[in-house]
């Protein structure tokens, strides 16, 4: 049984006066009955941990260094993250790879780091448009997960999130027909990979879920929850998509 995950992903927004979407969120959420999770910027995870007291709302970072110390200006470890209060991490988000050249290899290395830290890492794949329009978009998502995902990766601590480029901050969603194909080959490839351990994986989608859509996408089979971005900033747009994943 797969415990479904409603995950924020605030990207560069935010400052000490977005802490009130938390305590909105978390007003909103007294027990959310599915794992509910806001990865903000970096400088916020500690304010959020003393924030949110003891209330079930997970913390993430968005990104990590493989190494766990060292002389890496400007990079955090996923020792410090937990430090801070965090419990997971976005990896491989196509912002990343994008902006940052990450590549599928160094992915596999920030999970490694991210698991020797205790972290459950959330590791992103998808195609650009380009990619899907000449059809190739099954073949990259398979070599992204296959070169990003560790080869000891566990159940408990791997979560993969289908994010097609094309859909992310464009208000334009994949149909539900393309989610479910997509999320029935990354299923494929984990159980094949890791047996019992991939079929226990979650699958996230992402991309411009929002409440209107939310409930079409989590009524397709292999869809565990979301990674969520514009409509997680605020807690009155990201409380109609938790809503929708407790009824799913
Ligand atoms: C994301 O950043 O992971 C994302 C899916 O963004 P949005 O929901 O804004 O498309």
């Amino acid at each position: 049984m797969r415990r479904k995950l409603a995950a924020g992903n605030w990207k560069m927004n935010g400052t000490d006066a977005a802490l009130a979407e938390v305590d909105a969120l978390i007003a909103a959420n007294p027990s959310p009955m599915v794992d509910l999770l806001i990865c903000p910027p970096a400088t916020l995870i500690d304010r959020m941990n003393r924030r949110r007291g003891n209330h079930a709302l997970a913390l993430g970072g968005q990104d990590c260094h493989h190494a766990a110390s060292g002389a890496h200006t400007g990079d955090i470890s996923a020792a410090m993250l937990a430090d801070a209060g965090a419990s997971h991490v976005i990896l491989g988000h196509s912002e990343r790879r994008a902006d940052h050249g990450e590549t599928s290899e160094m992915v596999r290395a920030k999970a490694l780091a991210a698991q020797d830290a205790g972290l459950i890492a959330i590791i992103c794949v998808g195609e650009t448009l380009a990619q899907r329009e000449a059809g190739q978009a099954l073949t990259v998502i398979g070599a992204q997960l296959a070169g990003s995902v560790p080869d000891n990766a566990r159940a408990a601590r791997t979560v993969v999130a289908y994010e097609p480029v094309w859909a992310i901050g464009t208000g334009k969603t994949a149909t539900t027909t393309e989610i479910a194909e997509v999320h029935a080959a990354i299923r494929a490839a984990l159980v094949a990979r890791f047996d019992a351990e991939g079929t226990g994986m979650r699958i996230l989608y992402g991309g411009s879920v929002k409440a209107s859509n939310a409930a079409d996408i989590f009524a397709v089979p292999d869809v565990d929850g979301a990674l969520v971005g514009g409509a997680s900033l605020k807690a009155a747009d990201f409380t109609p998509i938790v809503a929708a994943l407790e009824r799913a």
